[in-house]
């Protein structure tokens, strides 16, 4: 028996192990795959360091940098390669994001007015932002960053700016995705300043020098490798799907069985008022099931699995949990990544790569320059791109063959790169159902489960698909679960449940 038992070893569930380790409690941690890191996968392959999913750690939310040094990787946090653009697709031109803007939104007049990104009726519908009165305050529903950003900046904003980049970096459709859940910094601007023009042009840069994205050499698996090796020998079991958990909550207090015998009225057998009940070893209070019939027992049990799995394993614990679980929605994308000769590629490739709105159809969502984003991914005289497709916009993406993706990532990037001549090599990384989207409603459904989970003491939920999106995000909820855990286990009151900022 482990005091901890914790389901997922993606990111979220390393950084719940790290920081259970940190604070000197035992755990084991049960991961479905041949290895840890989740969609974090990063391959090195003739001279070339490919990620297939994520590259990049937002400087702005350290908690993925605070974990790197933590782990003695400071050293090797790698910034972006100058000149860090960043390019829109708009027929047959690249253009440049407009320098100086808080994700996307101008902050300075010159550049905006300059770009040939937009229209001049477009821009124009975009400075009158500054007169769009703001919502009333005491309206604080939820909103589509669509309807959001269309009605404070126009349709065009929404087509060129909103759609290929807020919802692009989570292969979403612009007009589900909750902007309360993924961007509050826009609500809040707009109740605090009534325009968002006004509130960034107001606030100092937060940029960085180095530009807002850190790496290392070795891709973001080094990161995983670092976790895992930082953890216990033997707490992590590889090739171990968790199929079901039981919540037996009547083993929790044998001394007291008059709490547990309701239930009618769950709330009896909650108990927060004595959850030192729950860290007592002889107590186990969940069963936890693999799919090879092996049985695991805990006190405290950390889910930290995509939504759609965590509510198949606690269905029969807590069907309405389980529900509501079930209701977050995922997108699927493949990263087709493509080595070439430099000179096989005209476009000077000055950037991380160029995002393609969907008005522009041409199949792909986005390409990034990895070997000019980052130093250390490519042999010289090589460049490697990786062309992404799929998510919200395209649902049936993975249904094609690798060959039939790599012909259409080819199609949308040969013109506009003038690539000439077949990849020297190609990688296809499928990501079924692994983009969480938060959607517009998000935060309440989060709310629902977090009562619901009162319900269960020594139940935690964590992972993408609940609290924050990104790396940064993930090791935050995870480490917060870790603290919420030991309190759990050392008879605290359970915290409220929190969404990292
Ligand atoms: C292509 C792509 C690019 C991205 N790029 C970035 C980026 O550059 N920067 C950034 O900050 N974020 C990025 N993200 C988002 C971020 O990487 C993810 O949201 C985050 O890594 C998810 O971590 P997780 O631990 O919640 O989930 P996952 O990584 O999905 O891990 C869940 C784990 O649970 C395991 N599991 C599933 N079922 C079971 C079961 N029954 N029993 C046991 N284990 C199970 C899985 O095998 C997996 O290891 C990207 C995401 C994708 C898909």
């Amino acid at each position: 028996m482990q005091p901890v038992v914790i389901v997922g070893g993606g990111i979220a569930g390393l950084a719940t192990a790290y920081e259970l380790d940190r604070r000197g409690y035992p755990f084991v941690l049960l991961e479905a795959g041949r290895r840890a890191g989740g969609v974090i996968l990063s391959e090195r392959v003739d001279g070339y360091t490919i990620d297939g999913g994520p590259d990049a750690l937002l400087v702005q939310k350290p908690d993925g940098i605070e974990l790197c040094r933590a782990l003695g990787l400071g050293d090797r946090l790698i910034p972006t390669k100058p000149p860090r653009l960043a390019f829109i697709q708009r027929g047959q031109t690249l253009h440049p994001l407009p320098s100086s803007s808080v994700l996307g939104i101008p902050t300075r007049v010159g550049p905006f007015v300059r770009t040939r990104l937009f229209s001049w009726a477009g821009k124009l519908r975009m400075g009158a932002e500054i007169l769009v009165p703001p919502r009333p305050l005491e309206d604080d529903s939820d909103e589509s960053i669509g309807a959001f950003m269309t009605r404070r900046f126009g349709a065009e904003a929404t087509a060129y700016l909103a759609e290929p980049l807020l919802a692009g970096i989570h292969a979403g459709d612009v007009d589900r995705l909750s902007l309360r859940a993924l961007f509050p910094r826009f609500t809040e601007a707009e109740r605090q300043h009534g325009s968002l023009l006004r509130a960034f042009r107001r606030q100092p840069s937060q940029a960085s020098p180095d530009g807002a994205f850190r790496s290392l050499p070795g891709g973001l698996s080094e990161m995983v490798e670092a976790l895992v090796a930082a953890l216990p020998a033997g707490a992590i079991r590889l090739n171990t799907p968790v199929a079901r958990v039981i919540h037996s909550v009547n083993l929790v207090n044998p001394v007291n069985p008059t709490n547990l015998v309701n239930p009618v009225n769950p709330t009896n057998l909650v108990n927060p008022v004595n959850p030192a009940n729950f860290a007592n070893p002889l107590a186990p209070s969940f069963s936890i099931e693999t799919s090879s019939n092996d049985r695991f027992h805990a006190s405290a049990l950390v889910l930290a699995t995509p939504a759609y799995v965590t509510a198949n394993v606690i269905r029969d614990a807590d069907e309405a949990l389980a529900r509501l679980c079930d209701q977050i929605p995922y997108a699927s994308t493949a990263t087709i990544a493509m080595a070439f000769p430099r000179t096989a590629v005209q476009h000077p490739l000055n950037g991380s790569g160029f995002v393609v709105p969907r008005v522009e159809a041409t199949g792909i969502l986005a390409a990034s320059w990895l070997s000019s984003k980052w130093a250390h991914r490519a042999p010289a005289d090589r460049v490697l791109l990786r062309v992404f497709v799929g998510g919200a916009r395209d649902p049936r993406a993975l249904e094609l063959s690798d060959e039939a993706l790599t012909t259409r990532a080819l199609a949308a990037i040969g013109p506009i790169l003038g690539v000439m001549g077949p990849p020297l090599l190609t990688r296809v990384y499928r990501w079924d159902r692994a983009s969480a989207q938060h959607e517009v409603g998000h935060l309440a459904r989060m709310q629902a489960i977090d009562r619901l989970l009162e319900a269960h003491p020594g139940l935690f939920i964590t992972g993408s698909g609940f609290r924050g999106v990104g790396i940064p995000d993930c090791i935050a909820d995870g480490r917060a679960m870790a603290d919420r855990v030991s309190r759990f286990l050392a008879g605290g009151a359970r915290p409220s449940a929190g969404r990292p900022t």
